[in-house]
């Protein structure tokens, strides 16, 4: 089964290696950073993804997945994103021309000053399909969109990633894998080092 990157595009950011100490496995953005406050604000635009069938392109069901981070509110917007102004926006019908490579999605990193978070606004590679968990079809050779997003939330929040395997934070997925879903403790442990 073919994996594919969830790209995480840092501008003007390194993302460091992960460390070998298995107690620190996740990574946090460099320099590290923190959204002033939370919950973060992190709408979905209402453009949804056309190779979603369950009546909204995926933007109700990634509106409700991306809370599990629990430092994340979110809402369905008509409000298309604008880079480098918040909010941090999620946009599933386009790659924003920053993710045409392998990746299926990316999150811009790169709008902060200082420690603070100021925008990162996330995009879709559509040259892939996908599909969410309110599809009555289920998965063929998708890839689960819930799980990319809640994985872009991560670098939206400040989040670089883990080399744990399995967690949402680990930077790969195969396709019809819905795990990152959920958050594993190694993610956990990254949010609640920033919040
Ligand atoms: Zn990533």
């Amino acid at each position: 089964m073919k994996k594919q990157t969830i790209l995480a595009l840092a501008i003007a950011t390194i993302i460091v290696a992960a460390s070998a100490d298995p107690a620190m496995a996740y990574v946090l953005l460099s320099p590290r950073r923190t959204w002033a406050s939370t919950p973060v604000n992190v709408p979905v635009y209402s453009a949804g993804n056309n190779s979603i069938n369950d009546g909204s392109g995926g933007v109700n069901a990634v509106v409700n997945a991306i809370k599990t981070w629990g430092v994340v509110n979110s809402s369905v917007t008509n409000q298309a994103a604008v880079q480098g102004q918040a909010p941090a926006t999620i946009t599933l019908n386009s790659n924003g021309h920053i993710c045409n490579g392998s990746c299926l999605a990316a999150t811009l990193t790169g709008y902060y000053s200082g420690n603070t978070i100021n925008d990162a606004d996330v995009y879709t590679n559509t040259k892939y399909k996908y599909y969410s968990s309110g599809e009555a079809d289920g998965c063929s050779s998708e890839y689960d969109i819930e799980g990319i997003m809640v994985h872009e939330v991560g670098h939206v929040i400040g989040i670089g990633h883990s080399n744990v395997s399995g967690a949402t934070m680990y930077p790969s997925v195969a396709a019809c894998n819905a795990g990152n879903r959920s958050l594993e403790a190694d993610d956990i442990a990254a949010k609640n080092d920033l919040y």
